[in-house]
């Protein structure tokens, strides 16, 4: 609470200025008559202890947590749930009187977009580009909704041990990860008919770059999910457009991370269209 008696809720990152997530916020909470407030929190590295120390001062409702705090708030943490604590990141805080509680709301974000797009992960078999955070919640999703997974990543070892341990984890769908760019393009690509870029790569400013080798054909029966929101195009889906290849953009994932977060805090259920319609304006005043 502030000293009006408001709760808050802190987006704790480095660097947090370019965010969408107050705009989505603020206006679910005004929507719903929410006398709530979702602010920036800037935390260099080094300072989050003290950051989470701010969080139970008394005033604030919850947090979102992200780069490049994600893995190492868990150890400020009372409680944390078993999928955030499989994936070794959380992006959600609710602020339970004296205990902090983590929780993940990429991975299942991330399955609530895919569906929306009109895809059942079960029985599918995805390719799965990078080996960072989101990718971690992503594989993790996946594989527990019965896709199998394979994992592609620019430092080779991190794809590997990505998938060390979530196949260690006995998820439904079964976990790979491709040894090199070699590999990759000796890959047959027939059977899969998923891709999701969880890379930074194409990302505003340098949307000339694409985290797929060059001159690699992506074929036409694929779905192409890019997590990165800014720009809504990207270099990745422009190609797999060109290519025949259905492209779903980042920001439904942003959305529903950001929904089912809101209905963490709030217990109530998020204004999803509202938070969406939000989260473009904000893009779209940003450029
Ligand atoms: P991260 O933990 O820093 O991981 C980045 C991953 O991308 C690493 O595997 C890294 O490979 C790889 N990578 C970085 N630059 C690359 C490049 N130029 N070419 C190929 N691979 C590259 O980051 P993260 O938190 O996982 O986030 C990844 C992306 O997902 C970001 O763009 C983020 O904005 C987006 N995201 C979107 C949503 C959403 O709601 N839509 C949610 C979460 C994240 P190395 O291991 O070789 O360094």
């Amino acid at each position: 609470m502030n000293a009006s008696g408001s709760p808050r809720v802190a987006l704790i990152g480095w660097p947090v200025e370019h965010s969408l997530s107050p705009a989505m916020h603020n206006a679910a909470f005004k929507a719903l008559g929410l006398d709530w407030r979702y602010e920036l929190f800037p935390v260099p590295p080094g300072q989050l202890g003290a950051a989470v120390a701010d969080l139970r001062a008394g005033e604030y409702g919850g947090a979102n947590v992200t780069v490049p705090h994600k893995s190492a708030v868990m150890a400020y943490l009372e409680d944390i749930d078993d999928a955030a604590r499989a994936i070794g990141a959380v992006n959600t805080i609710v602020v339970r009187g004296t205990r902090l509680a983590g929780y993940n709301t990429d991975g299942p974000g991330f399955l609530r977009a895919l569906r929306e797009a009109g895809l059942e992960p079960s029985g599918r078999r995805a390719l799965v580009l990078g080996a960072g955070g989101a990718a971690r919640a992503v594989v993790y999703a996946l594989a527990q909704a019965g896709c199998a997974v394979a994992i592609y990543n620019r430092t080779v070892a991190r794809a590997a041990e990505l998938a060390r341990n979530l196949k260690s984890l006995g998820l439904g769908g079964a976990v790979s990860a491709v040894p090199g760019e070699a590999a990759l393009r000796a890959l047959d690509l027939a059977p899969f008919d998923l891709l999701v870029n969880a890379t930074p790569a194409g990302m505003w400013p340098n949307c000339d770059d694409s985290p797929w080798p060059d001159g690699l054909v992506l074929p036409s029966h694929w779905s192409v999910f890019d997590l990165v929101y800014n720009p809504l195009e990207t270099r990745l889906l422009r190609e797999a457009r060109q290519a025949g290849a259905r492209a779903i953009d980042g920001l439904g994932m942003l959305v529903w991370q950001g929904a089912l977060a809101f209905e963490l805090w709030t217990g109530q259920a998020p204004p999803v269209g509202l938070m969406r319609a939000a989260a473009v304006e904000a893009l779209s005043i940003g450029r």
